[in-house]
């Protein structure tokens, strides 16, 4: 006797918040669903989860500039293996910025990160015109 189909596992099922597909149930060596079937998918079951791990999957805008940064600077010859810390402030402060574009503290961090960065293995000139640069850019209340 052939055995009646059992649940439908194979049949996709969407997610209740947003509509997106969900994974299909994880089963036991039994072929049978583990735990309660799922009515959400993972963003809308757990949103804060799912932020902080989208904030740290480093793929925001100011991420990206601070890696550009990052790669000039190097390619110019002015990281060492000393900046590995400054280096990866900039990306962690960058990454926080993109996870939280308006928070004030964050992009003081931000930019207090970057300037350390810079300022590694720049000359004295330079640490004088990125410094007024700064000082010009704060007078101005430009957050760039
Ligand atoms: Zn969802």
């Amino acid at each position: 006797m052939r055995m009646a189909e059992v649940e439908d596992h194979d049949t996709p099922r969407a997610c209740a918040a947003c509509g997106r597909p969900l994974p299909p149930a994880k089963l036991s060596a039994k072929g049978l669903p583990i735990g309660r079937p799922r009515t959400r998918c993972e963003e809308c079951a757990h949103p804060k989860a799912a932020r902080q791990r989208r904030s740290l999957d480093a793929s925001g805008p100011c991420r990206h500039a601070a890696e550009a940064t990052i790669e000039a600077l190097r390619a110019a010859g002015h990281l060492v293996p000393a900046d590995s810390s400054r280096v990866a402030g900039l990306l962690a402060a960058a990454t926080a910025v993109d996870s939280d574009p308006l928070n004030a503290a964050l992009l003081r961090e931000h930019r207090q990160a970057e300037v350390a960065l810079r300022l590694s293995g720049a000359s004295v000139q330079e640490i004088d015109a990125y410094s007024s640069l700064i000082a010009r850019l704060d007078q101005s209340g430009g957050d760039s």
